[in-house]
């Protein structure tokens, strides 16, 4: 296993990400720094899946830095949408003035009724998480959670598309739910656990 260092790069210009993600890492002895503080540029993301895209913004971000550097892709895959929005999850909220969830739960919920899905309308989060070194091979991590897709949308916690969906054995959806409880249960932690488990066990 190649050595990560004491400083790792996290691909990413999300100042929030950045915080959660330095948390996990501090106890281990890495220090995260983020791509927008090196001013590093944000790579096109022009794969098909969540984890073509993560690699181009782990590599890009390796080369650039010579650093090991983590990325991160994520999305909702709905299964009666034939897995969509899927690595288009961020661009369904894209329309007149910017980025609207309302909107791309909207969409989502109207191409479940006009496709005539039937319910429950089953659908899966997943995040990618790839670690990536200047030499160019990578290590790939994943995390899903299953639930279902509610309408009309509850809760107003959390972000994306999070009053739309109840994971599997939960009667709120993550908007309804403490941050500390969904981070406990969610794609992103559950990848993050992958890696933690992988690297520092
Ligand atoms: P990214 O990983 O930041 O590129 O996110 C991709 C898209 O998936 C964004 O539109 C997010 O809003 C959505 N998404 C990713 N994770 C979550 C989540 O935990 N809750 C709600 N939406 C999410």
């Amino acid at each position: 296993m190649s050595s990560l260092g004491n400083r790792l790069l996290f691909a990413t210009h999300n100042a929030g990400k950045v915080e959660e993600m330095r948390a996990l890492f501090a106890p281990h002895g890495v220090t995260l720094v983020s791509a927008q503080e090196l001013g590093l540029g944000e790579p096109a993301e022009t794969e098909t899946s969540f984890v073509g895209n993560a690699r181009i913004k782990a590599h890009a971000a390796a080369q650039a830095s010579g650093l090991p550097a983590l990325a991160d892709d994520s999305g909702l895959c709905v299964d009666g949408l034939d897995g969509a929005p899927g690595v288009y999850t961020a661009d369904w909220a894209e329309g007149p003035g910017g980025r609207d969830f309302m909107r791309a739960m909207t969409r989502t919920h109207e191409a479940l009724v006009s496709a005539r899905a039937p319910e429950p309308w089953t659908a899966q989060f997943q995040c990618v998480l790839v670690l990536a070194w200047p030499d160019g091979h990578d290590e790939v991590y994943e995390g899903s959670v299953a639930g279902r897709l509610v309408w009309p949308i509850r809760g107003k916690l959390g972000h994306g598309y999070d009053p739309m969906f109840q994971p599997d054995g939960k009667r709120q959806t993550f908007a309804e739910m403490e941050p500390s409880e969904k981070n406990g249960i969610s794609h992103r932690a559950r990848a993050m656990q992958a890696l933690l488990a992988h690297r520092f066990t």
